[in-house]
C-alpha cells in the first residue's frame, strides 16, 4: 500500500481487507497473554474487551499485567540490552527491515483488528497498519544514513597525537506507552526507533485497545528478535503505569497520550536518583484559519477530514476553526454539504466513513458536551448519539459556532466536535490560533502573503497549507515529521524525522592519545 492508494483505493484493497475481517472475526474471543523474554506469559488476571462497533462483539480476554510482570519484563529487557547493544548496527537495521516486510504481509489483518477494536474505517485502519510498517523502514534507513562515529578535530598540542570522536550510544531498557487511538502506529514508531538505535523495549499496550499491540508482538517475535529485546504488556495504566515508569531498570520512556499523564510522567522521570529521558507526545487543540482569500472548496474538504475523521480522536484532529466573516456563511454551507455526503455506521461496511467513538467514556462525554453546547453556543450540525446504527458508540459530527469566551475552546474533547468563530482579519485569527498552551498541528487556507506569515508565526510543530487531504491531520512517515511544541510535546523533535533517533541515544566523547 502507498499513501496515494489510501485516497483512491483499488477494488482489490477492499476485497483483501474484507477477507481479513472475516478471517479475524471467526477467530475472536480467545485469550491473549503477555509476551516476555521471547515467550508468551500467562497473567494472574484477564480483562474482557468488547468492540465499540457492537457491545455484543467480544474481542477477547487480555492479560492484565501486575507489578511482578513489570519486574519480569524490565528484567528481561535489561539483560537483553547487554547483547543487543553489541549487535552490529547493520544487523539491527536488517531486522527492522524484516519486521517491516512482515508487517506489510499482515497489513490487512492488522487493519481488520484496528477496525474491530478502535472503530476506525478501512482507510484509516489500513493507513495506520501501513504507517507502522513504514516507521520500521524509515528509521532503518535514517539510522543507516546517520553514520555512527563522528570524527572531531584533533587536540592541537604538538607533542601528543590524539584522536577525538563522538559516538552515539543507546540508553538501555526503554518503556513505550501508547494511546487507544493509534495502538499500532504509535507503538511501532517509538519501538522501531528505540530498537534500531540499540535499546531494548517494554511496550505497554493501550488499555482500551490491546489487540493491535499484541499482534505487533507476534510480528516482532516472528522476525527473530533475540529473547528479551522486545516485550509486551497489556493492562490498565492505573495498575502498571507508575510501576513501569518508576522501575529502577527503566532507562527512558516514550509516552503518547494526554497532557495530564504526559506531564506526570515527565515529572517522574526527573524525580528519581537521576533524570532519565522522557519523550512525551501529548494533546492537541489544533486550529485552522480560513481567510477571505481561501479556496473554500478545498478548505471544506480538508476541514471535514481533519475534524471528524476517526471521530476526532486524533491528537492532530482539528478542533478550532477561525474563519473570516466575509466567507463564513459560504464555508459553513460547504462544510454542511460535505457532512451530508458522509455515511455514519458500522465501519465494516464499505460505505460507512465514520464509525463509532472508541470508548464508553467518549460516548458519554459526547452527550455531555453536546448538551453544554446546545445551551451555550449555536449548533450548526449534529449533536445526537445515534442508536439506530447498532449497539455501539455511534455519534454525529458536531459543528458549533461559539463565542470566543466559551470554555470549550480550551478543552481537548477528543471527539468529532468542531468549534467555529468568525474573525475580522487574518492577524486576529493568527493570534487566536496561538493563544493556547498546546502546539501540535495547525492549518491555513489563504493566499501567499497569509501563508508566509502563518508559517513564520504559528506556534505548532506540524503545519499544513491549503491542503485538501486534511487541514491538520494525516502525517506519513518519510513525508511529514510529527511532533508537538509547547504543551503538546516534551522535546520539540518530531516523530519520523532524522533528529528523532538522536533522542534514543546518548553521546559519548572519546579522546584517545596514541
Ligand atoms: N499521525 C496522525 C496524524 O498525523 C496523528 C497521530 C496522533 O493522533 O497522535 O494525523
Amino acid at each position: 500500500l502507498t499513501y496515494a492508494t489510501m485516497f483512491n483505493p483499488p477494488e482489490e484493497m477492499h476485497q483483501r481487507y474484507e477477507a481479513a475481517l472475516a478471517e479475524l472475526s471467526a477467530d475472536l474471543g480467545g485469550r491473549f497473554h503477555l509476551y516476555i523474554d521471547g515467550e508468551d506469559r500467562p497473567a494472574e488476571a484477564y480483562d474482557t474487551r468488547v468492540s465499540p462497533l457492537d457491545r455484543e462483539l467480544v474481542l477477547g480476554e487480555f492479560a492484565a499485567a501486575d507489578s511482578a510482570d513489570v519486574d519480569a519484563a524490565m528484567g528481561a529487557a535489561q539483560v537483553a540490552f547487554k547483547g543487543w547493544r553489541h549487535t552490529p548496527a547493520a544487523e539491527r537495521i536488517a531486522i527492522m527491515r524484516r519486521i517491516a516486510d512482515l508487517l506489510d504481509e499482515e497489513v490487512y489483518l492488522l487493519a481488520a483488528a484496528l477496525t474491530l477494536e478502535t472503530g476506525k474505517n478501512r482507510f484509516e485502519a489500513l493507513g495506520e497498519a501501513q504507517e507502522t510498517a513504514d516507521f520500521f523502514r524509515v528509521y532503518a534507513d535514517s539510522f543507516e544514513q546517520q553514520g555512527f562515529d563522528h570524527m572531531l578535530p584533533n587536540d592541537p598540542l604538538p607533542d601528543w597525537t590524539s584522536t577525538n570522536r563522538s559516538v552515539m550510544k543507546p540508553y538501555g531498557a526503554w518503556v513505550v506507552i501508547v494511546p487507544f487511538n493509534f495502538p499500532l502506529a504509535l507503538a511501532g514508531g517509538p519501538v522501531a526507533a528505540a530498537l534500531v538505535t540499540g535499546n531494548t523495549v517494554v511496550l505497554k499496550g493501550a488499555s482500551h485497545t490491546p489487540l493491535a499491540g499484541r499482534l505487533l508482538a507476534d510480528c516482532l517475535h516472528r522476525a527473530g528478535l533475540p529473547a528479551g529485546v522486545f516485550n509486551y504488556l497489556s493492562g490498565p495504566g492505573s495498575r502498571i503505569g507508575d510501576a513501569l515508569v518508576a522501575h529502577p531498570s527503566t532507562a527512558g520512556v516514550t509516552f503518547t497520550g494526554s497532557y495530564e499523564v504526559g506531564m506526570r510522567i515527565s515529572r517522574f522521570m526527573v524525580a528519581g536518583r537521576y533524570p532519565r529521558p522522557c519523550i512525551a507526545e501529548m494533546g492537541g487543540k489544533n486550529p485552522c484559519i480560513v481567510t477571505r482569500n481561501a479556496d473554500l472548496e478545498r478548505a471544506a474538504i480538508g476541514i471535514v477530514r481533519s475534524a471528524f475523521g476517526m471521530g476526532g480522536q486524533k491528537c492532530s484532529a482539528l478542533s478550532r476553526l477561525y474563519v473570516h466573516s466575509a466567507v463564513a456563511d459560504e464555508l459553513i454551507a460547504r462544510i454542511k454539504g460535505e457532512l451530508g455526503k458522509l455515511n455514519i455506521g458500522d465501519p465494516r461496511q464499505r460505505e460507512n466513513w465514520l464509525g463509532p467513538v472508541t470508548t464508553a467514556q467518549a460516548h458519554a462525554n459526547y452527550a455531555r458536551y453536546a448538551a453544554q453546547l446546545g445551551e451555550s453556543a449555536e449548533i450548526l450540525h449534529g449533536g445526537r448519539q445515534l442508536d439506530d446504527c447498532g449497539d455501539g458508540y455511534y455519534v454525529e459530527p458536531l459543528l458549533a459556532e461559539a463565542s470566543l469566551e466559551h470554555p470549550l475552546w480550551r478543552e481537548e474533547m477528543f471527539l468529532p466536535i468542531l468549534l467555529l468563530a468568525r474573525v475580522d482579519n487574518f492577524e486576529q485569527a493568527l493570534e487566536l490560533a496561538n493563544d493556547t498552551d498546546l502546539g501540535l498541528t495547525a492549518g491555513v487556507y489563504g493566499d501567499q502573503r497569509e501563508v508566509n506569515q502563518f508559517l513564520d508565526e504559528i506556534e505548532a510543530g506540524v503545519t499544513y497549507v491549503n491542503r485538501p487531504q486534511g487541514a491538520t491531520t494525516g502525517a506519513w512517515p518519510g513525508y511529514q515529521c510529527f511532533g508537538g511544541w509547547k504543551g503538546s510535546g516534551t522535546t520539540g523533535k518530531a516523530i519520523g524525522s532524522f533528529y528523532y533517533l538522536a533522542l534514543y541515544q546518548r553521546e559519548q566523547s572519546h579522546t584517545i592519545v596514541e
